[in-house]
């Protein structure tokens, strides 16, 4: 079958990877590119960061309206998709306008998981998604503010980060017994708490909010152990539930996520999902959904070279990063190692440095973080991705350069 019409749902990493990749590979027909977003597609990266620190210089954009009438795309922008009719291969918009596609790429992405309590506050409360999110808190982070971020993960502590380096009163109440719990060893994540007690943040572990209310412009909030804290704001960060209602409504499969196999296509052949809306049955019948900005492009590409008939990408150990106090973390393989090791020092003088852990599992290097030290992901993914063998002697050495290690 020719196909004549690929529509794309959702206009963020995923969609827009997918429209470079398809056009990298000769697509030449129709592209509709549908956002229920104003924007033209946009890095989230940097809303926590860049976008609220420096905004004027931060760039956000991934695809110019130049580039999408380049590409011969159709950006309808500020539109939702209202249904998906798999009998009529269609997609139907909030106006009724039909859109008829041979092949359907649903990324949509995920919205923050609600917290009913403090919604209902509806003053002073916030959470991070999107950038007029971003925009409403670059006037709450001023100088002297107590801000308080429920939830300590990737985004609570980023944005700690951003407040504390503005000169807010920042505390952070961890529902469990670390930060950023999901997704890195516990030996990185007691050294990110610690330096985000140096830094000023103050960190509150096994914590939970009991309830909250609104006195004037104040915020209080009680805490499990009786304890109360104001605030001049409420920033939330306690993961995401995935826009996966359109599939759900046609009737796909759909686990909290869209289920997905390894080329992106979901229960319906002619239907992809693709970034954090998805989530892939491996091939030993484990789900797995990545909320990165790697897995977002990478799902985008496993989509068009399925549809255009290229070779399947290889696998690969999932990357990520986050930037916070001034050091950059970055991520690759499975953050469930047996064993971790340092390599460099982790502090000297107090002061964060750069340094390397090497999860090992059997003997084998399965995971590797890098703390400033972003040049040397090359090699690092390399070992990962190969499992080359851990030899602490060499590995530990910081005489010997991980590029000659091979
Ligand atoms: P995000 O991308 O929003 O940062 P993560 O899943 O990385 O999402 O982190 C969310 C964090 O919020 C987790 O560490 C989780 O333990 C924590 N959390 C979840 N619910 C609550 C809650 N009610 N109060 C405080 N922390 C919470």
């Amino acid at each position: 079958m020719s196909i004549k019409s690929i529509v794309i749902i959702g206009a963020g990493q995923a969609g827009a990877n997918a429209i470079l990749q398809l056009r990298a590979l000769q697509y030449q027909g129709q592209v509709t590119l549908i956002g229920d977003e104003v924007h033209l597609p946009y890095e989230r990266p940097p809303l926590s960061k860049d976008a609220i620190l420096d905004p004027e210089n931060t760039k956000l954009e991934i695809l110019s309206a130049q580039k999408l009438q380049d590409l011969g795309v159709r950006h309808i922008a500020g539109q939702a998709v209202r249904l998906i009719d798999r009998e009529a291969k269609q997609v139907v918009l909030a106006n009724d306008e039909r859109i008829t596609y041979d092949k359907l790429l649903i990324a949509t992405g995920g919205a923050a998981r609600r917290l009913p309590a403090l919604d209902a506050l509806a003053q002073h409360v916030y959470t991070l998604r999107n950038l007029e999110d971003a925009q409403a808190l670059i006037p709450v982070l001023q100088p002297g503010r107590r801000i308080v971020l429920v939830g300590g993960g990737v985004i609570g502590l980023e944005l700690a980060s951003s407040a504390q380096f503005r000169g807010c009163q920042v505390t952070v109440l961890e529902a469990g017994p670390r930060v950023m719990g999901r997704c890195a060893p516990q030996l990185l994540t007691d050294f990110m708490a610690q330096q985000h007690r140096q830094h000023g943040v103050n960190i509150l572990l096994n914590t939970q909010m009991a309830s909250c209310q609104l006195e004037g412009d104040i915020v209080k909030i009680e805490l499990q152990n009786g304890q109360v804290l104001e605030a001049d704001a409420v920033v939330y960060g306690i993961g995401i539930v995935a826009n996966a209602q359109l599939a759900t409504d046609a009737g796909l499969e759909v686990d909290a996520a869209i289920i997905v196999n390894e080329f992106a296509q979901t229960s319906d052949p002619d239907i992809y999902a693709a970034g954090d809306v998805a989530k892939q049955r491996l091939a030993d019948g484990q789900m797995q959904r990545i909320e990165s900005w790697e897995n977002a492009n990478r799902q985008a590409e496993s989509f068009a070279r399925h549809v255009m008939g290229a070779d399947a990408l290889t696998e690969q150990a999932p990357w990520f990063w986050t930037d916070q106090l001034g050091a950059n973390f970055q991520f690759v393989g499975a953050m469930d190692a047996e064993q971790w090791y340092v390599r460099g020092e982790m502090e000297s003088s107090g002061v964060l440095s750069n340094f390397i852990l090497f999860g090992v599992s059997n003997g084998l290097i399965t995971a590797a973080i890098a703390v400033n030290a972003a040049r040397e992901m090359r090699h690092l993914k390399k070992m990962v991705n190969t499992a080359q063998a851990f030899e602490l002697e060499k590995h530990l050495d910081c005489s010997l350069a991980l590029k000659s290690m091979f």
